[in-house]
């Protein structure tokens, strides 16, 4: 099937963009690698999309003091290329040339993964576990958010209908602090069918043990510092933190969860 009729306006700036936005027909767009599906399924069917990958802001970088903030438009495989300033000792790469394959990571972009909210994402689940927050413009201004506030669901945010997300903040992580990701996928480049985030960072005194892929927003787990010191069992913890989760679902995400944790000292696993 073809998508419905629709008018295009290629912004040219995030303000143009958000006045283009003003009515119910109207709808961003920026690879097009998740709403290019749903317009030819007419799952979506507005009658304007409104290009947000030539906006200056959501193409730059800005990095700051204590925190770098990526634009929305920059896609998985610029990061995958290594080609931005990482506020990371590294991660981010790594984070990037796992998602889906070449052709989607060209096109696609961190900002449209994020305001899609697919709980499965690799940017949903990844920002979440390294506390980034979501800068937001819309006709009443300017806000940010949490990431943990952002997504409010599976495939639901915070975002107005009138609102683009514009960059993320990424707060700086020192050489001192240790992340992991891991995600089970059925065939390399599929979505996750499981995924679990790991964040010790002791100079910001920040701990934290994520299970992401559970078709809700990620669910951090309690007493992270206590999964990570190896004083509490990962498999009780996703047991009592994700009741809604079949038992077969829970016995995945506790397995995604311990390897999180065991590969907290090598890094991200390959
Ligand atoms: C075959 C295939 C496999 C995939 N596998 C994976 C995977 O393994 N892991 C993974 O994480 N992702 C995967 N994806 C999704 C991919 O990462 C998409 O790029 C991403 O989900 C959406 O980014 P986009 O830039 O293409 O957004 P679009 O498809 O253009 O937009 C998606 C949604 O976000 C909105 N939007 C876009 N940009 C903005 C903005 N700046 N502000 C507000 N709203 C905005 C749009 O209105 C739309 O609702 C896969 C996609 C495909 C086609």
């Amino acid at each position: 099937m073809k998508a419905a009729r629709f008018d295009l306006h290629l912004a040219a700036d995030a303000a143009e963009a958000v006045r283009h936005l003003q009515g119910d027909d109207a709808k961003p767009v920026a690879g097009s690698q998740s709403l290019g599906p749903m317009l030819n399924l007419r799952l979506a069917r507005p009658g304007l999309l409104v290009d947000v990958t030539r906006c200056a802001e959501l193409r730059a970088v800005t990095e700051e003091a204590e925190d770098v903030l990526y634009g929305a438009a920059l896609t998985h495989a610029e990061f995958e290329d290594g080609a931005l300033p990482d506020a990371t000792p590294g991660w981010l790469a790594p984070i990037a040339r796992r998602i889906a394959y070449r052709a989607v990571r060209n096109r696609g972009t961190i900002g449209g993964s994020i305001a899609h909210a697919d709980p499965a994402a690799d940017w949903v689940a990844t920002m979440t576990g390294l506390g980034a927050s979501v800068r937001i413009l819309g006709p009443e201004g300017a806000r940010e958010l949490p990431m943990a506030e952002f997504v409010t669901g599976a495939l639901s945010t915070a975002l107005g209908p009138d609102e683009i997300v514009t960059a993320i903040r990424l707060p700086r992580r020192g050489p001192e602090a240790r992340w992991s990701y891991w995600k089970f996928c059925r065939k390399v480049g599929e979505f996750a069918k499981a995924s679990a985030c790991v964040l010790a960072d002791p100079a910001r005194d920040e701990y934290r043990v994520l299970a992401a892929a559970i078709e809700r927003a990620p669910v951090a787990l309690p007493d992270p510092r206590a999964l990570i010191e190896g004083r509490a069992d990962p498999r009780e913890a996703v047991e009592a933190a994700l009741p809604f989760l079949s038992p077969e679902r829970r016995a995945l995400q506790a397995t995604a969860t311990s390897r999180a944790l065991a590969a907290l000292e090598t890094g991200v696993p390959a």
